[in-house]
């Protein structure tokens, strides 16, 4: 039996994609700024995908500007609202758990002289408004917390954090939770999302730029992307992201997290769940006291079962989780913590096994290491 739940690593790209993408691929291979009639049809595909994600996110099909993915989408939100807004202010203010493709871009504000805060985060992984109240002030231009946390599944109140922001752009990291929970756009000026999180292509993603709000483009070029992401769209993925957006999913997540969060309490002792009770339905966090995830990770490998340590978006696979640690998770407990994650083709027939293969291997290892 093959298991995949590592789909907040990547997920695999849908047939129904696939077949959109073939098409732009092979037959309507234009480049949607020629005048031709194969240029017009891939204009056509552009319009349509725009349309698609717009209508889905309840946003103006002129608000949404592609992207090479998230990572590119958070960089653009973040080195450019910073360039547009540096003449009101220069304090940047971001959460510990943050992705890197965040964290990493306001370290490059911080090295251009601006100031930077890292709210912190509870044991439920939130970040602290009363924190954030105290450091949002005249001089904050820019405010980045992500929607749903990629490690354990924490959802930031987001429409909260968009009251408080006063002259700040407010940018939020939705790589995790698009096409999962609805966005609240109200008073959220830029949000990331990516194609690959949601059985669509990789290397394809968007930024959402509200009407009102202004950022500095730094891929300069042709102005594709109205001026604001220069460079020849990449038709066939963005046809295949908007494709992605209205897939049919096979079992409700939220079934299948509790019937494996409840099975592998039931079957082990000294477990402990990590992500919390209204945490993204995709996203089980779990830490097997007394063993290493990575050696269960490869055990449960050779079971046909693929999980992940935690977040598989770093290149940087041996670090120990800096979200699990700001949570207040000690070096043991985040040794043996094992991220389970869901796509739309999972089936309750799937977790069934994996809490008897999860089981057997946790008992194996703890057994070895003569744990209690
Ligand atoms: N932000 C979050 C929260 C993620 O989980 C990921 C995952 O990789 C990214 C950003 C980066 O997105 P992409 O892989 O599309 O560049």
């Amino acid at each position: 039996m093959l298991v995949y739940l590592d789909n907040s690593a990547t997920t695999k790209q849908h047939k129904k994609v696939t077949e959109v993408m073939l098409r732009y691929m092979e037959e309507e291979y234009g480049n949607p700024s020629s005048l031709h009639r194969m240029g017009m049809g891939a204009e056509k595909a552009l319009k349509t995908a725009r349309r698609q994600i717009a209508d889905f996110l309840g946003a103006d099909p002129a608000e949404i500007i592609f992207t090479s993915g998230g990572t590119e989408a958070d960089n653009a939100a973040i080195l450019g609202g910073a360039e547009a807004k540096k003449r009101r202010g220069k304090k940047i203010i971001t959460s510990v758990a943050e992705h890197p493709a965040v964290i990493e871009s306001v370290k490059r504000l911080e090295e251009k002289g601006f100031s930077t805060v890292y709210i912190d985060v509870d044991s439920e992984g939130r970040v602290d408004l009363a924190q954030l109240d105290e450091e949002i002030d005249e001089e904050t231009i820019l405010i980045s917390i992500m929607h749903a946390n990629n490690e354990v599944g924490t959802i930031q109140p987001i429409s909260e954090i968009a009251k408080k922001k006063k002259n700040a752009l407010f940018h939020s990291d939705c790589v995790q939770s698009f096409g999962k929970i609805q966005i609240p756009l109200n008073g959220v000026d830029l949000i990331s999302a990516s194609g690959h999180k949601i059985h669509g292509p990789k290397g394809i993603g968007f930024l959402y730029l509200n009407g009102g709000a202004r950022i500095k483009p730094y891929l300069l070029g042709g102005g594709q992307e109205g001026g604001m992401r220069s460079g020849t769209e990449n038709i066939p993925a963005i046809a295949g992201l908007g494709e992605a957006v209205s897939l049919p999913s096979n079992q409700d997540p939220a079934k299948l997290k509790a019937y494996l969060k409840e099975g592998l309490l039931g079957e082990l002792k000294d477990v402990k769940i990590n992500s919390p009770k209204d945490s993204l339905d995709q996203i089980l966090s779990v830490s097997f006291l007394g063993t290493r995830a990575e050696v269960l990770l490869h055990t449960l490998e050779q079971d046909g079962i693929y999980v992940s340590t935690g977040s598989a978006c770093s290149s940087n696979k041996k670090g120990q989780s800096h979200v699990l640690h700001a949570m207040g998770l000690n070096h043991k407990e985040i040794q043996g913590t094992l991220r389970f994650s869901f796509g739309k083709e999972n089936t309750m027939e799937e977790m069934e096994y994996v809490v008897a293969k999860v089981a057997a291997a946790v008992n194996k290892f703890r057994k070895l290491g003569s744990f209690r």
